[in-house]
């Protein structure tokens, strides 16, 4: 079962929580036993799952990918200017796997589900597959 749906950066490098729609998705989907596959279809954006309690976590991330990662250095900078947000998005990945026990994501005390956007402020889609066991 394929669900989407968009989400809105506001800055160009911006990590941003979509746990409580996939969640959603989940419930609407009505499966009990199964796997979500959570998805973006961009080439600057990716997935990630991690702290959900203290903010300041993804900030330190966004910090350390700029670090690493630095702009304005790329070849790829000459066709568009965002060589950094690919390899950004290259590292982070763009999805993650989730698993669906009595009809709720298997997702740690800590964890939540986050769409990192690199080349913001844009509008991005996330594609949700809900496989049923
Ligand atoms: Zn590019």
């Amino acid at each position: 079962m394929l669900f989407s749906f968009t989400v809105e950066s506001e800055k160009r490098n911006q990590i941003i929580d979509i746990t409580k729609k996939v969640n959603e998705i989940v419930k609407q989907s009505k499966v009990k036993e199964g796997i979500c596959v959570v998805y973006v279809p961009h080439a600057t954006a990716g997935i990630l799952i991690n702290e959900n309690w203290d903010p300041n976590v993804m900030l330190d991330i966004l910090d350390m990918l700029e670090k690493i990662i630095p702009r304005g250095v790329w070849r790829h900078d000459k066709v568009d200017g965002n060589g950094d947000a690919h390899i950004k998005a290259a590292l982070v990945g763009p999805s993650e796997t989730i698993i669906i026990r009595e009809g709720r994501l298997l997702l740690g005390r800590w964890q939540d589900i986050m769409l990192a956007d690199f080349d913001g402020p844009r509008r991005r889609t996330v594609y949700v597959e809900i496989i049923s066991k």
